[in-house]
């Protein structure tokens, strides 16, 4: 439970409450778990707040294995009619994965694909979102990922997988390994290219990726930038090189389908993301501390 920013207790309390109980097998973390610990997060309910957002575990009521998914979207409100429900204003979001036991209601829940380990199903959350990043980028051969964090390297593998040639840049040369690994070309300086996806999320990062597209290119911003930032963007390329700029936020639960299919196949080997395996009182130290060089996402198995 987290009592406010930086408190995270590790305590005993009742079940949730939700139309489904689930017995969690594992939740995988990222950057905004981190961000909801050290600063709190709008999407957290009020303290005490359960958090966690990327779970796998059995249903209590049928057995089944399930994702469960972090948000349902209204159903009614424009974005939901126009089929865009990760801009849904109403959404209501499902935390609380770093636990026994999470409650959720029924439309949060995917099957799990038999055969694909629960630490796997749960970076189908991230990779829905990659997916969904990719959906928007057009389909330029030449193809760029600005950052080789878990995001990054998740949207350089997709964009492979689409038969794209593909550069990622970043200054780590274990992450650029990982790339590699994953048939991307790796740098520590990016040229210019038609497409360019930010996954880091800093304003000058997003000047970077705007920077080194080229005229007539498109630019996707995948990473969010710390809440309230102000971004400075040059005119000249946003005007004279007609470059589309693009926001990529969140997903649908057929992107989160799409993307367990493509763990459940191997296409995108979750075990080159998988990292350190903790239980729940490893949980702060995991997420405050650095992992090193490897882009890897913390696995958090609450029986452990
Ligand atoms: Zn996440
Ligand atoms: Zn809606």
């Amino acid at each position: 439970m987290l009592h406010g920013p930086g408190d995270l207790r590790v305590e005993d309390v009742p079940d949730p409450d939700g139309e489904v109980l689930v017995t969690v097998e594992a939740a995988t973390a990222c950057a905004t778990d981190l961000k909801a610990l050290r600063h709190g997060h709008l999407i957290l309910g009020p303290y005490p707040a359960r958090f966690g957002h990327e779970t796998v575990g059995v249903r209590h009521d049928t057995g089944e294995r399930v994702l469960v998914g972090d948000s349902v979207a209204c159903g009614t409100c424009i974005a939901c009619a126009a089929g865009r429900t990760q801009l849904c204003p109403d959404m209501t979001w499902v935390l609380g994965g770093f636990a026994e036991r999470i409650a959720a209601p029924v439309a949060a829940l995917h099957a799990v694909p038999d055969g694909l380990a629960a630490a796997g199903a749960a970076m189908a959350e991230p990779l829905a979102a990659a997916v969904h990043a990719v959906a928007r980028a057009g389909d330029t051969h030449d193809a760029a990922v600005l950052g080789g964090g878990t995001m990054g390297l998740m949207l350089a593998r997709l964009l492979v997988l689409e038969g794209r040639d593909v550069t990622l840049c970043d200054r780590h040369p274990q992450r650029r390994a990982q790339a590699e690994a994953l048939g991307a070309r790796a740098v520590d300086a990016l040229g210019r290219h038609e497409l360019v996806m930010e996954a880091v999320g800093r304003p000058e990062s997003w000047r970077v990726a705007i920077d080194r597209t080229l005229p007539g290119g498109t630019v996707v911003l995948v990473g969010g930038c710390p809440a309230g930032s102000d971004v400075t963007l040059p005119s000249g390329p946003l005007h004279y090189a007609e470059l589309d700029v693009r926001g990529a936020f969140h997903h649908t639960p057929p992107e989160v389908d799409h993307a367990l299919a493509l763990l459940g196949s191997g296409d995108v080997d979750w075990r080159t993301l998988a990292g350190k395996r903790i239980g729940l009182e490893g949980l702060y130290d995991g997420l405050v501390r650095p992992n090193g060089g490897e882009a890897r996402k913390l696995v958090v198995d609450p029986r452990l």
